[in-house]
């Protein structure tokens, strides 16, 4: 990642600088602020871009109401959306944050005419720098210096800041993945002085820090980085992975149910720590059928077709775990990636009402198709009508 140091050839898209210039004529002053400046200066581009303003929340929407889409959903902490050419831009009243009493949310938001007050309420260094046409960066805390050393600080006393809201901790551990970026060895002690907080913090706010840090790239590092900081034990119910478990789901391809599945591998409580988080039920099921794939021992390519069976779409990913664990041999992954040979019922070459028409009842049906496809899964050749049904007499009417 190279870091851009000029901020003078910082170039906002012209979606951008129709909004600004109109915040700017109207006499207001507007501020390109937070992870979009971030991404910018680390040479990157950003998924979306932050403005910062001097304008009421009122004002901006009047200045815009007129010709573009305004959306007024935060508008009690100051923020409107403004649609320009399609793109949602999210456009802030410079706002300070009055006292954190619970740990968690401000007891009162209010505005402010300065974006010097604005950006120390902000949670690391590097995400608390502004800029503005002609008036180039600002940067009060040294946020550029840390792009360049990358390390994720926080802004001011690292203590102050997480009891403030200890939901910062996971964004330090999520910001340094994405980022590659190392903990300052300050903010590393304010996030073990503080880590308590996290118990007070809504749970799905915490898995979707936590969720964002495992799609980095490589997030063993940070992970490491929250086993040191015995933080993991108030983000997985009291569970904290071992550090060869942390390098094995590091090393699956960034998908996060992959991932976070086979994190669990050393608790049996892997079902109750998924649902805790308020996980959607795509991700439980994918990460538990990742770990249950990483489980199976697999020699053969029969063997691939039983975890397949069992994992459904995630088996490409659950045959990568099993590999990582040592359960499987490399040429697994083609085994299940090629495998055209039926893993499902519907795939057989009966139907259930092929086998009530042959005399089997109720129950009988549904267990002696699961029989046949167990048969199948060992031997394709057995997936013929005439075999599978003189199977199913045999079986079934046992
Ligand atoms: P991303 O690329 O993930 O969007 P981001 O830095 O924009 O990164 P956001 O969560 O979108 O992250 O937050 C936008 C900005 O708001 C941050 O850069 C930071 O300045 C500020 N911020 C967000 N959450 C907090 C918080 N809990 N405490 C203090 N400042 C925060
Ligand atoms: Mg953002």
């Amino acid at each position: 990642m190279e870091v851009c140091y000029e901020a003078k050839q910082i170039v906002l898209p012209d979606y951008i600088r129709a909004l600004t210039a109109r915040l700017e004529a109207a006499g207001e002053r507007v501020y390109l602020v937070g992870g979009s400046l971030r991404d910018i200066l680390l040479g990157q581009t950003p998924h979306d871009y932050d403005l910062a303003t001097s304008a009421t929340p009122q004002k901006t929407v009047s200045l815009f109401r007129e010709d573009f889409r305004v959306i007024e959903t935060g508008l009690k902490h100051g923020t409107v959306t403004v649609l320009s050419e399609g793109n949602p831009v999210e456009i802030t009243t410079f706002r300070v944050d009055g006292d954190y009493t619970d740990g968690r949310h401000p007891d009162a938001v209010s505005f402010t005419r300065r974006i010097a007050d604005d950006l120390s309420r902000r949670d690391f260094t590097v995400n608390a720098m502004a800029y503005r046409e002609g008036e180039g960066l600002i940067d009060l805390f040294d946020g550029k210096a840390d792009l360049r050393r990358r390390i994720i600080r926080t802004v001011g006393e690292s203590r102050r800041r997480f009891s403030e809201d200890a939901l910062r901790i996971l964004r330090a551990f999520r910001f340094a993945a994405q980022l590659e970026f190392t903990i300052d060895e300050g903010t590393a002690e304010g996030i073990v002085a503080c880590r308590e907080g996290l118990s007070r913090i809504a749970k799905e706010r915490i898995a979707s820090e936590f969720l964002r840090l495992l799609r980095a790239r490589d997030p063993a590092p940070a992970l490491l980085a929250m086993k040191d900081s015995g933080v993991f034990p108030f983000v997985l119910q009291n569970y904290t992975p071992c550090v060869e478990v942390i390098r094995l789901s590091s090393s699956l391809p960034p998908s996060e149910e992959a991932r976070l599945g086979l994190l669990l591998t050393g608790t049996d409580r892997a079902a109750d720590i998924l649902h805790e988080l308020k996980l959607s039920n795509k991700q439980i099921t994918g990460a538990l059928a990742v770990l249950r794939g990483s489980a199976k021992r697999i020699e053969t390519a029969a063997d691939a077709r039983r975890l397949i069976a069992c994992c459904g779409a995630w088996s490409p990913l659950a045959v990568r775990a099993a590999i990582l664990r040592g359960n499987a041999p490399k040429e697994a992954v083609g085994w299940v990636e090629n495998n055209d040979a039926p893993v499902k019922i519907s795939e057989l070459a009966v139907t259930g009402k092929d086998l009530l028409s042959v005399g089997l009842t109720g129950k009988q049906v549904g267990e002696t198709l699961n029989a046949l496809l167990a048969a199948v899964i060992k031997d394709p050749s057995l997936n013929q009508r005439d075999i599978l049904l003189a199977m199913a007499k045999k079986e079934g009417l046992a």
